[in-house]
């Protein structure tokens, strides 16, 4: 693609920056950063977005997209980064989302859609079980036929933000007669079933934002399969290959070693910034250079999906490499806070910290930064995937 911009890019730069400044997104990030308020703010800054057209850019026209070329949706990003704005909740707008307008019917495309581009409907992700995780085609949560209805039974885990979901999107098994990988579906669920239970699991940042989810005798109605019996399986990787594509934040990372490379350069060590020390450094600009290698790959993969491409194995490549980039700066800030990255304030308050200012966020980000090589599968199987489908292996 041509990296460089032309007027009407230039013109829609100015636009973005105009709307970032008008639409406080620092106080939406506030409230976001904050469990107490995280859904709050979440939503009110997704109405902002909603309200200008820019909730759901990547999505087709005809659907509420906003039809932006590849340097738009990069020239957005970068400056929402600047700007400190929110990302979007994914779960909807950039998993669902995609799979109810690819192979929804249209009955559902004007149920569900509406909610997911206004955030009325929050939307959680329930594929992954106990017993199922990187085998996720062993999954045994069951879903029998009766009548118009599937039963619903069994139990999905790590399901982020269930606690505020109004919808979740399932793989059930409706078959387990042949290859495990035959016989799933794709179930969209209403959370105010019953026979639905929520039980929370804190993570290691002391954040509630995992749950377990059980499902007793729950009764859906089949209007809410998406695409065929048997066939959720195809209908997943589509949105996995999606996922993944999101979960290299380049632009956040940019962001993060500018800030790193602010705090090396303020912070002394033996009466010099840190940032003259030669290990730091070469470690620092190790890091530049991959994220530099990261942004181009990423750029060939947007354009591609620009061109209806789906973004296949290539995600697989930008999730390792993004996630690595990910915990790479988050150590070499924690190695920066020293022993004021152990302090733990029993609050919760986000901005509260001992020390450094900056020692509370890059304990948090270390710790639940850990996770990011674990979902939207775990970085080893990545490896399998690019073995087989890229390197033929
Ligand atoms: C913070 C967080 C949020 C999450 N949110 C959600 C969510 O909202 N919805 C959802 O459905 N799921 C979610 N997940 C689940 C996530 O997708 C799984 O954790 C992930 O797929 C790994 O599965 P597992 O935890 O069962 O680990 P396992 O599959 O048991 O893997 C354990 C280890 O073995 C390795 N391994 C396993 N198989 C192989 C193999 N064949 N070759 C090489 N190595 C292998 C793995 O890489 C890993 O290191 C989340 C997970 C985390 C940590």
């Amino acid at each position: 693609m041509d990296a460089s911009l032309s007027s009407d890019d230039l013109k829609f730069r100015e636009e973005v920056r105009a709307f970032f400044h008008n639409a406080e997104p620092e106080a939406a990030q506030q409230l976001i950063n904050n469990p107490r308020t995280y859904k709050q703010g979440a939503v009110q800054w997704q109405k902002k977005l909603h309200e200008k057209g820019w909730i759901a850019p990547f999505w087709p026209k005809q659907y509420g997209g906003a039809g932006w070329t590849v340097t738009q949706s990069y020239i957005y990003e970068t400056e929402r980064v600047k700007a400190n704005a929110p990302d979007v909740v994914p779960f909807g707008l950039k998993m669902v989302g995609p799979v109810i307008y690819t192979y929804g019917n249209d009955e559902q495309k004007a149920r569900f859609l509406p909610g997911i581009l206004s955030s009325d409907d929050w939307w959680c992700q329930g594929y992954s079980e106990p017993g199922a995780g990187s085998d996720l085609a062993s999954l045994t949560t069951r879903a029998v036929s009766e009548g118009g209805d599937y039963i619903v039974n069994g139990s999905k885990i790590w399901t982020t933000y269930a606690q505020y979901a109004d919808w979740i999107f399932c793989l059930v098994r409706t078959d387990a007669s042949g290859k495990p990988q035959q016989g799933i579906s794709f179930l969209l669920i209403d959370m105010n079933t019953p026979g639905i239970t929520v039980s929370p699991i804190q993570s290691i940042n002391s954040v509630h934002s995992l749950n377990e989810v059980h499902f007793e005798n729950v009764r859906v109605p089949k209007a809410n399969r998406i695409g065929e019996e048997g066939q959720g399986w195809t209908y997943a990787k589509s949105l996995l290959a999606h996922e993944r594509t999101v979960i290299a934040r380049v632009a956040d990372s940019k962001k993060r070693l500018n800030t790193l490379r602010q705090i090396a350069s303020r912070e002394l060590q033996g009466g010099q910034p840190v940032i003259k020390d030669a290990s730091f450094r070469h470690r620092f600009t190790n890091i530049e250079v991959e994220l530099m290698a990261l942004e181009y790959m990423e750029l060939r993969v947007l354009a591609a999906m620009a061109r209806n491409e789906s973004p296949g194995a290539e995600s697989s490549l930008l999730k390792i490499k993004g996630t690595e980039i990910q915990q790479a700066l988050h150590e070499l800030t924690i190695e920066l806070a020293g022993i004021y990255g152990g302090v733990v304030l029993d609050d919760g308050e986000p901005g509260s910290s001992v020390g450094h200012d900056f020692g509370d966020s890059a304990r948090k980000d270390f710790m639940y930064g850990r996770a990011s090589t674990i979902f939207g599968g775990s970085n080893e199987i990545q490896k399998n995937i690019i073995a087989k489908r890229v390197l033929g292996l």
